[in-house]
């Protein structure tokens, strides 16, 4: 279906900027997250995705072991109880969460749908 022309209004709102430390107002789109200055990616901070996803997927093990071992972890994913074995190697500490069934975030998102909805009909 498509609306009539004249019906279009310009929906521009005052905003305040997304940016971390920014805090401008500006007048933008319903959707407009930044200032006009930091509209443009190379005045924005870094994004820090890459630390956020070690913390989601991946758990720091510290340890001291100077040979390569097989340890068993437990997933970390809430209901999920299945032990996993993972290598361990010296001086690496970084280590999945999950066990090898829920390192997709696609099939943990489902899990955890499958659980919330079986706490609902407990
Ligand atoms: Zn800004
Ligand atoms: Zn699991």
């Amino acid at each position: 279906m498509q609306l009539p022309k004249y019906k279009k209004k310009k929906r521009i709102k005052l905003k305040i900027c997304q940016e971390p430390g920014c805090g401008r107002e500006f007048w933008g789109h319903p959707i407009a997250k930044y200032c006009p200055i930091h509209r443009d990616i190379k005045n924005r901070q870094k994004q820090k995705k890459d630390v956020e996803n070690i913390d989601a997927k991946n758990i720091v093990f510290r340890h001291n072991y100077t040979d390569v071992l097989d340890l068993k972890f437990r997933c970390c994913l809430e209901g999920c109880d299945n032990l996993f074995e993972i290598k361990v190697f010296p001086k690496q500490f970084i280590y999945p969460r999950f066990c090898n069934e829920h390192r997709n975030d696609f099939k943990r998102a489902n899990f955890m749908r499958l659980m919330r909805r079986k706490e609902r009909e407990e």
